[in-house]
């Protein structure tokens, strides 16, 4: 590990920040802090804190001493000044006379103290940065630390490698035990450079920002020097692991979750797998149930992984028997999650409330470590912190024996306040935890449908030609031609090996060929049923082989078009291919019920897209003698139908619960097109 501090970089930082106001010191706080947040190595999603003593004037204009301390929700990686909120040190230094002080009054000091009344609450372990002297204070859970402070002997193990630079601190839940604890532990030792908190993490001082934040490489760097000269053979792995796909198996568990949450807890969810190295070693190691009952690498972890994850069976055999074991490995894993919550909330005399029994981490031999989220954004950081749990437990097993944290102070961690207000109370999209494919995903209905979706939250795929794919915008893209069956099937292989599944498909894709029916050439007939009829046959047939392998049902949504009931001159090749798509919706409706499975079509017209350019635009007016806007608006509600208002209908569409084989009509309103 190398120090990437650079005299250039820190001096434009604090050129840059003093043209906005902001002084040298946050400025070169903010650019080391910067620094550690870059390395995942160092901390992970808005774990870690980082401060700087230093001063600032008030209202008055009266220069005041003030710690500029990491504010909650905001990432080291991304931090800007305004991340470091000040807030007065005087009354923070008085605190530590107290005997004690409960989580609602330090919450209370430390937000009666900031300077600006609109900052984020101060990290919840600003006390600890106020009561150690030094200047600049940074704190990170490096995994090469975390190896050794997870050690059964850790404090022997940490004074035999780094002697009187640093001092250890026995495991104390975060908050003014600790601060006080800690800084308790500095002062009988003030010469030290950083302190290791056992199982939690490590800090490091300075009277620079330069000195505290090289202090900290060299504290990791002795660790990793430390761990590389003790390297020994790799991990073993369980004789009958094979390699397993993801598409296979995630689809599996997001219905084992979706039945285990039985109506009480969200029952869409969305995964994310990973097979990197310390994801397998793990995960094909015959000591994998041991290792997944050990507990986490730093109790921050705990609100985003749980303490355990959930070990699944190696995949094999016939999809049944791979659901039946997934459905009881989560079924055990559900109720040893509520035992742990009913065994540990009897000590809290406040009474706690259960969260989700569900895991946010799955580990299957073969397959590696999978993170479970709501969204993929959850998803990925579950992931991102279960490799880390895996790096950092490998590399323990390495020195001696990963030993972290005991259940009770872990659950204290869990159900701690202050600790749940970091995941955030904002509101939740109604498909949130949904996975969607939208095809044609880069014409017009299907960009604006792609929009609806994730504006409910939902995880969005458009599918579409290979030269548009750069138009997708809130979706991922993935090239598929959906007239070629292969190409559509490996892209619903893709969805689920990237997001575990899929749960509405809107099959919009199409395009029409113009020309009197009688004198069509029989290609351009065919061309056009390929599109607008075979090709919707391919993603349905898709659609519900995703829908069957995780068994939770699902939507299937048609773009019909008006043409599908109200034919126009010139139109047939289109119109015919609609209707006999009409006629396709129904028929899966009717076969997928029972499993299910919701079909609805959407009967738009009249939309400014591909299929309805300005030039047709233009000219239909003019053969009407109208206004182009007067043409466009020509229904009975008098006003123009976008492909806004189509998106729209597809997501009222997902939405009913108890609605199939049925068509909903967005077209301002047209007697020629009115179903009867
Ligand atoms: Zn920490």
């Amino acid at each position: 590990m190398k120090s990437r501090w650079s005299e250039a970089e820190a001096g434009e930082a604090v050129t840059r920040y003093g043209q906005v106001g902001v002084g040298a010191d946050l400025a070169l706080r903010t650019y080391s802090a910067r620094l550690l947040g870059a390395d995942p190595a160092f901390v992970l999603h808005g774990g870690g804190n980082t401060s700087v003593k230093t001063t600032a004037r008030d209202l008055f204009g009266e220069e005041i001493a003030v710690l500029c301390v990491k504010g909650s929700g905001w990432d080291l990686a991304t931090i800007e000044p305004a991340g470091h909120p000040a807030v007065r040190l005087e009354p923070l230094l008085r605190l530590r006379r107290l005997a004690s002080l409960s989580d609602e009054d330090m919450v209370g000091v430390q937000r009666q103290n900031l300077l600006d009344a609109a900052a984020p609450n101060p990290s919840v372990e600003t006390l600890l940065h106020a009561f150690i002297p030094h200047k600049f204070i940074d704190h990170t859970h490096a995994e090469a630390v975390l190896a050794l402070a997870n050690q059964p002997d850790a404090e022997a193990v940490i004074s035999a490698l780094y002697g009187a630079r640093v001092a250890c601190v026995p495991y104390v839940m975060p908050g003014f035990a600790l601060a006080k604890l800690a800084a308790q532990t500095h002062d009988a030792q003030p010469s030290v450079e950083g302190l290791v908190l056992l199982n939690h993490g490590v800090f490091s001082f300075g009277a620079t920002a330069k000195e505290s934040y090289e202090r900290m490489i060299a504290l990791v760097s002795a660790a990793e020097a430390f761990i590389a000269s003790r390297r020994a053979a790799p991990a073993p792995r369980s004789p009958d692991v094979t390699p397993s796909d993801a598409a296979a198996l995630l689809p599996i568990l997001r219905g084992s979750l979706a039945g285990a949450a039985g109506g009480r807890w969200p029952s869409h969810w969305v995964l994310e797998a990973r097979a990197t190295p310390e994801a397998l070693a793990v995960a094909d190691s015959p000591a994998l149930r041991e290792w997944a009952s050990r507990g986490v690498a730093t109790p921050d972890h705990v609100i985003r992984t749980k303490r355990h994850p959930l070990v699944l069976p190696a995949p094999h055999g016939e999809p049944a028997a791979c659901r039946e074991a997934v459905n009881r490995a989560m079924a055990e894993y559900v109720s040893a999650y509520e035992a742990y919550f009913t065994r540990n909330a009897v000590r809290s005399a406040a009474g706690k409330t259960a969260l989700d029994p569900l895991p946010r981490v799955a580990a299957a031999p073969g397959l590696g470590l999978v993170g479970i989220g709501r969204t993929a954004r959850e998803a990925a950081i579950a992931a991102d912190i279960a490799q880390s749990w895996a790096a950092t437990l490998l590399t323990a097993e390495v020195v001696g024996r990963f030993a972290p944290l005991d259940e009770a102070d872990t659950f204290d961690m869990e159900y701690w306040s202050l600790e749940q207000a970091k995941l955030g109370k904002g509101a939740r999209g109604r498909l949130e935890g949904h996975v969607v494919v939208v095809t044609g995903g880069a014409g017009s209905i299907g960009a604006a449908t792609a929009a609806a979706f994730a504006a409910e939250g939902a995880e969005v795929v458009a599918l579409d030609l290979e030269g548009v794919l750069a138009d997708i915008r809130h979706a991922t893209p993935i090239a598929c031609d959906v007239t070629d069956a292969r190409q559509v099937d490996a892209a619903f292989a893709e969805v689920r090996r990237r997001f575990g599944g899929v749960d509405i498909v809107v099959s919009n894709a199409g395009a029409a060929t113009t020309g009197m029916i009688a004198e069509l050439a029989e290609a351009e007939l065919k061309a056009s049923f390929a599109l607008n009829f075979f090709a919707h046959q391919s993603v349905s047939q898709a659609a519900v082989r995703a829908f069957r392998a995780q068994s939770m049902g699902g939507v299937l949504l048609f773009n019909v078009s008006k043409q599908a009931l109200n034919p126009g001159p010139d139109f047939g090749a289109y119109g015919t291919a609609k209707a006999a798509l009409l006629a396709l919706m129904r028929q899966y409706a009717l076969e997928h019920g029972a499993e299910g499975v919701r079909v609805n079509a959407i009967n738009p017209d009249r939309i400014r897209s591909g299929l309805l350019t300005e030039s047709m635009i233009a000219a239909r007016a003019r053969a009407r003698g109208v206004e182009t806007a007067t043409y466009m608006a020509g229904n009975l509600l008098g006003a123009e139908v976008t492909a806004g208002d189509v998106a729209q209908a597809f997501v009222f569409a997902a939405l009913m619960g108890k609605t199939t084989g049925a068509i909903i009509t967005v077209d301002g309103g047209s007697v020629a097109a009115m179903v009867r």
